[in-house]
């Protein structure tokens, strides 16, 4: 078994939070172990809930077209989401089940180790670039711990914000972009954080 399997093993029989009680299954994330690019939503809704898979609704239909207009699909990416359990009634994840969960996602990224994490989502650039707002970052980079982190909206809600769909489509074009230029100069080696000063220091790609 895969180190990548053992550990979304052990996340799916986590009990830490109290909604664990409440769920159908856990949703570690799925796809490439080797993935160059790693997205990262906010939670598991109703259908991820049921299937233990993430994004299979209807924001990820969204997110497979917004892939397919890159030339590339779940099996070459790793998707998962800041925390592992479905939210009862899909509110908000709560700080305790952030924290929870914070392990959980260092672990898979110290496995899988890609290049660029996608954030969907303030939720989710909030759990990377803490301060940040959603509508300034969108589209831009920034190193994180040794990778890139590169901010999108939530497919959620370009889904129902018509205007930012335009917003979306044309952000994740610039990743193929951005994956070139990180293979050419990668970001500054790991330490235990990345600075709070070299966390502000997004670039335009
Ligand atoms: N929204 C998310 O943030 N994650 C999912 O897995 C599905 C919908």
């Amino acid at each position: 078994m895969s180190a990548l399997t053992a550990l979304n093993e052990e996340i799916a029989r986590c009990q830490l939070c109290e909604i664990a009680k409440q769920r159908t299954r856990a949703v570690p994330g799925e796809g490439a172990e080797n993935a160059d690019i790693v997205f990262i939503g906010e939670a598991p809704g109703f259908n991820e809930d049921q299937q233990g898979r993430p994004f299979v609704g209807e924001a990820g239909k969204y997110l497979d077209q917004l892939l397919a207009s890159i030339n590339l699909d779940r099996a070459s990416v790793f998707i998962t989401n800041v925390i592992k359990t479905r939210p009862p009634g899909n509110r908000d994840p709560l700080p305790v089940e952030v924290t929870n969960c914070r392990q959980w996602l260092d672990r898979q990224l110290e496995i899988i180790r890609p290049q660029i994490i996608v954030t969907l989502g303030r939720h989710s650039l909030e759990r990377f670039l803490s301060g940040k707002t959603i509508s300034r970052a969108h589209g831009t980079a920034a190193p994180w711990n040794g990778m890139t982190c590169f901010a999108l909206y939530h497919p959620a809600a370009a889904l129902h914000q018509a205007s930012l769909r335009a917003v979306i489509e044309a952000d994740i074009r610039k990743l193929p972009g951005l994956l070139e230029q990180v293979r050419a100069a990668p970001p500054p080696p790991p330490h235990e954080e990345t600075p709070p000063a070299q966390q502000l220091n997004m670039f335009e790609v």
